[in-house]
């Protein structure tokens, strides 16, 4: 599967669905060239799909802000997902992708939701034989980063394929 092509048409559609609930989406592709990855589409979209109702969920009602990017570092595919939301204390970050694991936050009791999200997210992720992580900077939101391994060589185009000595 193109990663760019996949992510790009992801994101035309996370951005028509953010503009019409009056939140800002935007998307950049700062990739050089066009790479391939092995995975299942519907399960990684799943996986950011998860990541994006949480930045509805726990953002700002008002001026919520998603910026999405795809770049490559050394043998992955890298998504990250950050939101203008009220961040994640330090001390919880390594607790989030666990199962039932939620922040008791006043914001956090509006919602009818059993802390599964993450883990579903992770789990998702990790099948397809990548990784997710968070950074967050106390008030300065949150950033979720997935990571993909890059298949250097489309062996179904036939083109890269491993030359045969005669
Ligand atoms: P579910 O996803 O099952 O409805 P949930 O949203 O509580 O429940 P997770 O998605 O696993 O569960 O998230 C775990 C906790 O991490 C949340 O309860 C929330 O406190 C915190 N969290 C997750 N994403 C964000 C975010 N973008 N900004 C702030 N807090 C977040
Ligand atoms: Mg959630």
């Amino acid at each position: 599967l193109s990663i760019g092509a996949y992510l790009d048409d992801l994101a035309a559609e996370l951005k028509f669905e953010f503009e019409e609930r009056q939140f800002k989406f935007s998307y950049q592709n700062r990739t050089d060239r066009d790479y391939t990855v092995n995975i299942d589409g519907k399960r990684v979209y799943q996986g950011i799909r998860n990541i994006i109702d949480n930045a509805m969920k726990y953002g700002p009602e008002q001026g919520l802000n998603v910026m999405m990017e795809l770049y490559a570092q050394k043998d992955d595919i890298c998504i990250d997902i950050a939101d203008n939301g009220p961040g994640i204390p330090e001390e919880q970050l390594s607790h989030i992708f666990n199962r039932f694991y939620r922040i008791d936050t006043e914001r956090s009791k509006d919602f009818v939701s059993t802390g599964l999200g993450l883990a579903i997210a992770k789990e998702l992720i990790e099948a397809q034989g990548g990784t997710i992580s968070v950074a967050s900077t106390g008030g300065n939101g949150s950033r979720f980063t997935i990571k993909l391994p890059i298949i250097e060589r489309d062996f179904s185009s036939g083109k890269n394929s491993i030359p045969v000595k005669d």
